[in-house]
Order: C-alpha cells, then structure tokens, then sequence
C-alpha cells in the first residue's frame, strides 16, 4: 500500500463520522418522515358522525364541547394502557404520561407522537387557549396547558368522552 493510500483509507473512518453528524441520524429521519406521511385525513359528513357517535360524543368531538369535571369514565383510571381517539382509533396518549391534575379530566404530559394531533388557537369564552383535536379526524378534544408538571412542563387536559381506553396486555 502505498504511502497516499494508507493515509486516505487512515481517513475514512473520520469522514464517515463527520457525514453523520452533517446529516443527522438517518434512522431518525425515516421515523419522523413516516409519522407525519402516515396520518391520512379521516373525512367524514356532519350526518355520518353523528351515526357514528353517541350524542355526547358527538357534542364534544364534532361541536368542542367539555363533560363536566370528575364526570367522565377515565377522570381517575390509573390502569396501564393506551387511550385512542373514540371517533378514527388513532392512538392519542399512553398511561405513561398520564398524572393526576386534581383538574377533574384525564391529563397527560404528552401525546403518543406529536403527529396524532394538532393544536390551535381557541379564542371562546374570552380567553385565549390552545385547542387539542385529532390529527386523523380533527375531533376535538380537549386543551393543552403550560401549567403541567417537569419534564414537559405540558398539561393536556383530555375530555373522557372522545378516548377509548386499551388496557395493555
Ligand atoms: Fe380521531
């Protein structure tokens, strides 16, 4: 091996060290790619919803309506699972990022992935706060909070009545 060689191919393990850190991780990369690409848009008609949903159900996920406060069916579940969205299935939060607000609905530090849902901007009742609703079916369904404990310092405060609880196996 000549001398010009040895040094280039003394090199390349750095080059493939400093490519990577150029680039980010692609492992990555792909999963955030793949997340965002698969939450197709569940479209659905005022009619066929309200088919779908119990009236209640109805009211809050398609009209951004609240169950009243230590009302709901999950506001103090403490099993282990997952809560997807009552309307599409998409899967919303984990009981692993579930705590206990003392606010009277279920409340979670953070979303299973931040693709399965979206935020904006609510201006009712007077005030302004940030909405919660399904990525898949733009159900509503509750609102996030700054007031969450450490380390997301969130509180999505998560009406009962648009999850549908999967215990874990
Ligand atoms: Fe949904």
């Amino acid at each position: 091996m000549t001398p010009g060689l040895k040094r280039l191919s003394l090199c390349v393990p750095f080059i493939w060290l400093l490519a990577l850190m150029v680039a980010g991780s692609p492992a990555r990369a792909d999963e955030e790619t793949r997340g965002a690409v698969m939450i197709e848009k569940v479209l659905k008609t005022d009619e066929e919803w309200r088919k779908l949903l119990t009236p209640e159900q109805y009211r809050i996920t398609r009209k951004k309506g609240t169950e009243l406060a230590f009302t709901g069916e999950y506001h103090d579940l403490k099993e282990e699972g997952t809560y997807q969205c009552v309307a599409c299935g998409l899967e919303l939060f984990s009981s692993r990022t579930r705590y206990d607000s003392g606010a009277g609905w279920p409340s979670f530090l953070a979303p299973v992935s931040k693709h399965h849902i979206e935020e904006r901007e609510d201006r009712s009742l007077f005030t302004k706060r940030t909405e919660v609703v399904c990525a898949r079916c733009d159900a509503h369904l509750g609102h996030v909070f700054n007031d969450g404990p450490k380390p997301t310092g969130l509180r999505y405060c998560i009406n009962s009545l648009v999850l549908k609880f999967v215990p874990k196996r």
